[in-house]
């Protein structure tokens, strides 16, 4: 078969080779057991096993174990977190950090809930970098950021201190660094990036940030709920939560957090040096927030755009396109990206600087 594209895509994204193919296998028969991964109850023993094996792996990955954080698989997408992170914690006021459209549309859903703070924002110049040096007004029901804009190229380095929980939107650089995970009350990510396939919505939530809201909640939305039937309230997404598990173990043996932010970090900085060097690339990032996630960066001779876009198409790359409401190019260098793909990306810059 013919060498797999170097897949830059944002999502759903690259996920490890050998994890798909584990994947397949199960779908046609797991683990001997004369059965498929998606023809068992999901109350039996084989995948309350796989549900309770995610969740913990989760929080050891996160360096959270013991902490009282509880994690659960849900459906939805991060969209529908949006509304349940207001739904379940927002009583009267609650702040937000806006860093492009993710955040946007968390703020939309929560104003359907109660008042909302705009603490901070970059939308005047386009979202180009992260707020810096703001206050945090008092009594906020929480506080909540995006902390890696899939979009716009930002990424958050150090996060705000305050009294209000603290809640992130991780969906796209979940697992891809070491940071202090319990700083955060609350924490989900869709798992289409660094997680699994699309399909189930990770929450890690610290319990006592919940109960504290006078309205009532619908069963499915109710993160008490979940959290009381072991994110088994309902028939769980079987095959996103088990894919996600094989993920989650290949980067435990590839050394955990830690050893993927090494990768991450090189793979990123070949790519950024490459945009600052060569003179037909600018990037679109301010350089001190830039995103070791999704790298964003123009043309700076928007002609060439015919013949960069035939020559990386000709290289085996996929999904260079920035997003569509931005335009320009994004390489999304998620976890399971191999350096060798960005080397060919640049080969492929530097190559075009040399023709034109
Ligand atoms: N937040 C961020 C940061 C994202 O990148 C995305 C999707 N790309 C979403 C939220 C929306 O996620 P979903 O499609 O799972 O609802």
């Amino acid at each position: 078969r013919p060498m797999k594209k170097h897949n830059f895509s944002a999502g759903p994204c690259i996920l490890p080779e050998s994890v798909m193919k584990k994947a397949a296998e199960a779908v046609v028969e797991l683990d001997g057991s004369g059965l498929s991964l998606i023809e068992i109850s999901h109350r039996s023993p084989a995948f309350v096993d796989i549900m309770e094996r995610a969740r913990s792996l989760v929080l050891e990955l996160m360096q959270l174990e013991g902490k009282g954080y509880e994690v659960l698989f849900l459906q939805g997408g991060a969209s529908l977190e949006f509304l349940m992170v207001a739904y379940n914690l927002l009583e009267k006021r609650a702040g937000y950090i806006n860093t492009g459209t993710w955040s946007d549309k968390a703020i939309k859903e929560a104003r359907i809930f109660g008042e909302v703070v705009e603490v901070a924002s970059s939308g005047e110049s386009g979202f180009n970098h992260i707020p810096k040096g703001f206050d945090i007004p008092a009594g906020l029901d929480y506080l909540h950021l995006t902390s890696n804009n899939t979009i716009f190229g930002t990424q958050f380095k150090d996060f705000p201190k305050g009294d209000a929980p603290l809640i992130a939107d991780m969906s796209s650089d979940i697992f891809s660094r070491v940071i202090d995970y319990s700083q955060f009350d609350l924490i989900y990510a869709g798992a289409q990036k660094n997680m699994g396939p699309a399909g189930t919505t990770l929450v890690v939530v610290k319990p006592e940030v919940l109960g504290r809201v006078s309205r009532k909640i619908p069963s499915m939305l109710d993160y008490q709920v979940h959290i009381a039937k072991d994110s088994m309230f309902n028939t769980p997404p079987v095959f996103a939560v088990y894919t996600s598990l094989l993920t989650l173990e290949w980067l435990r043996d590839l050394g955990g957090v830690a050893a993927i932010e090494e990768q991450n970090e090189k793979k990123a900085k070949l790519l950024y040096s490459e945009v600052d060097l060569n003179p037909l690339f600018e990037g679109y990032a301010a350089k001190e927030d830039r995103s070791l996630m999704n790298a964003t960066f123009n043309l700076t001779r928007p002609e060439l755009k015919e013949t960069f876009d035939a020559m990386w198409k000709e290289a085996g790359i996929n999904g260079l396109n920035g997003h569509r409401s931005v335009g320009g190019y994004r390489a999304s260098m998620y976890n399971a990206l191999p350096l060798e793909s960005v080397g060919v990306l640049v080969d492929v810059m530097s190559d075009l600087e040399r023709k034109a």
